[in-house]
């Protein structure tokens, strides 16, 4: 039978119909006992027999990709693919697809709550209130304020499109996108310079590229107003976490919201934590149930339509 190895720890997790997708289309759904992301060592002589993987943060590099003698397909269950060697994969004609858009909502809203947690020290007065300290702590509003979002794709587009609600003033760093497409929206596309130094809010929304790798440094620090939040929910690596850590202690920047990190999970002493006014979450983004339901599906749909030939509309390459 034609098999396919699951690793994406939420593939399926809200509702059957993913794995139903496979096994309508009579392939064998192969899995780990534990559920990814899968070291090289487990997911190697489980990739050796099956034509198409649907992946999460899994590294799946050439040596991965080498054992694959009948692979056809890596699905990603998200849309960052920076943990698949795409060149490995286009040499071995492997076809890697993703699930753009299935999550976008999800993660905008989180970055809208990341906004107004760290906006109105939800988290910190949670604490207190905790440790038995009691007494007021002054924030700011969201409603007003200038946003800027770096890289304006599906995500930030859909983040734009829940700010109209606070009346803020987004405009958007993102240089593979026609201004038109913003200006529907109500979006002024700026430069990276004048969004940094413009903005009181930054969310970040780019792929990990080794273009975006870094982006935010001490140079992108020092041109932040004091009073600006930076909010990541795109990839540890386009910040420079140790920068950060120096720029919120320093009061450089007002506070930071931070989702992803260079390493996940993040070592206990990890300069952010002790960093002042800064919001952790482990890369929860996209966890909500609609769009974890839609990303299996979507992933479920992407493998089955490569294998079967019938067209798959989320290639990436
Ligand atoms: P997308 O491909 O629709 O949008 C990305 C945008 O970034 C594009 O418009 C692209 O032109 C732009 N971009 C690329 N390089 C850039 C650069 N150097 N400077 C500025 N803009 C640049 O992807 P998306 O669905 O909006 O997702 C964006 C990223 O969010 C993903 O690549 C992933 O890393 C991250 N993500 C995180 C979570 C989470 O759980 N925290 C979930 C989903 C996605």
């Amino acid at each position: 039978m034609r098999k396919v190895l699951v690793t994406a720890r939420s593939f399926g997790k809200i509702s059957d119909t993913p794995f139903q997708i496979l096994k309508d289309a009579g392939f064998e759904v192969v899995t780990h006992p534990r559920r990814g992301p899968l070291d090289k060592e487990e997911m190697i002589p489980l990739i050796k027999d099956v034509e198409g993987v649907i992946v999460g943060t899994d590294v799946v590099d050439d040596e991965v990709l080498a054992h694959g003698k009948c692979l056809k397909v890596v699905a990603k269950h998200g849309v960052g693919v920076d943990n698949i060697d795409l060149d490995a994969a286009r040499r071995r004609n492997i076809v890697v697809t993703n699930t753009p858009g299935a999550n976008s909502l999800a993660v905008a809203e989180m970055a809208l709550c990341m906004m107004l947690a760290i906006s109105r020290n939800m988290v910190e007065g949670d604490r207190r209130v905790r440790s038995g300290q009691w007494g007021t702590i002054t924030g700011c509003q969201l409603t007003g304020k200038r946003v800027g979002i770096v890289g304006f794709g599906a995500i930030g587009r859909c983040l734009a499109r829940l700010l109209k609600g606070f009346d803020c003033q987004i405009t958007a760093y993102d240089p593979y996108i026609n201004a038109q497409v913003a200006a529907e929206l109500g979006v002024q596309i700026v430069s990276f310079d004048e969004l940094l130094a413009s903005s009181d809010y930054i969310s970040l929304h780019v792929p990990n590229t080794p273009e975006t790798r870094n982006m935010f440094s001490e140079e992108a620090f020092a041109k932040m107003k004091k009073t600006a939040f930076l909010i990541n929910l795109a990839r540890g690596g386009v910040v420079d976490e140790l920068a950060l850590a120096r720029a919120l202690e320093e009061g450089e920047i007002a506070g930071a919201a931070v989702d992803v990190f260079s390493e996940e999970p993040p070592s206990l002493d990890h300069p952010l934590f002790k960093a002042p006014n800064v919001i952790v979450t482990p890369h929860i983004g996209a966890h909500s149930r609609e769009a974890m339901d839609n990303m299996s599906t979507m992933a479920a749909q992407n493998v089955v339509a490569v294998l079967t030939g019938t067209g798959c509309a989320n290639i990436v390459q």
